[in-house]
């Protein structure tokens, strides 16, 4: 579903990725983990061409991402992005928040845009918080709100970039737990993340990202119970 072939980027002079190679098939959930600075957002923004590529490929499905022939809008529809910190609309509800893309991007008639809304509320355990604006809202209802609206839009796959760094600790379970279901209901999901129980739990595989390159990968129970790299072995010792 997606594959990457010897991925490099630079900026300027900065190698960021130094030779990228790791596939995700579909249904399943590659979970990121990595020390800051080692490339884990920048090689997800790859895939919607966020960021240019200098070197190698990345496939998403049989679409050539770096092909000038690619429709990147066309790609990013069938891509559901969460960022670390949730950026909604401030003015505009939570579901407002949702139906606002379904409208404007897919055209779809207020009444059944809401009705998805409230059904993909209803998904991330929201259903009583569709009229309420982002500022009544926690930090991991937001975030819901996020996944929901992303959701709404009926993504292929869903990639994460640390969904729940910025949150309260109290926060950050109900975020995985929406999470989990999505893993669950057999959705492709790429998700940078420290937390390690996620990972242990959900995850497919993990890539552990150093240096701009996956230093180490495998399954979960492998990589993670029996790391091999120093790095990794460091990183696990953290805690994340
Ligand atoms: P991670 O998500 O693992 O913390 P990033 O992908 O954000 O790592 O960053 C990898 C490296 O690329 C870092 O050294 C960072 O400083 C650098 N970097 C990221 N974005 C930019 C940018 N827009 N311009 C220049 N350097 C950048
Ligand atoms: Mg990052």
């Amino acid at each position: 579903m997606i594959k990457f072939e010897n991925v490099e980027k630079w900026f300027g002079s900065h190698q960021v990725l130094a030779g990228v190679s790791g596939e995700v098939n579909r249904g399943e959930v590659t979970v990121v983990l990595g020390p800051s600075g080692s490339g884990k957002s920048t090689l997800i923004r790859t895939i919607t061409r966020l960021e240019p590529i200098q070197r190698g490929r990345i496939f998403v499905g049989d679409v050539d991402v770096a092909s000038r022939e690619v429709n990147i809008n066309r790609l990013r529809q069938r891509i559901g992005f969460v960022f670390q910190a949730y950026n909604l609309f401030p003015h505009l509800t939570a579901l407002g928040n949702i139906t606002l893309g379904l409208e404007r991007l897919r055209r779809i008639p207020r009444t059944e845009a809401k009705e998805r809304g409230v059904r993909e509320l209803a998904r991330v355990g929201l259903a009583d918080k569709a009229d309420a604006l982002p500022a009544k809202l926690s930090g991991g209802q937001r975030q819901r709100v996020a996944i929901a609206r992303a959701l709404a839009l009926d993504p292929e796959i869903m990639l994460f970039d640390e969904p729940t760094s910025a949150l309260d600790p109290e926060k950050v379970g109900g975020v995985l737990h929406v999470m989990k279901a999505l893993a669950k209901s057999g959705m492709t999901m790429i998700v940078v993340t420290h937390e390690i129980g996620f990972a242990r739990e959900v995850a497919d595989t993990v890539w552990f990202m150093d240096g701009g390159k996956i230093a180490e990968s495998g399954a979960p129970r492998i990589v993670l119970n029996t790391p091999e790299h120093p790095r990794l072995k460091r990183f696990l010792a953290r805690g994340g």
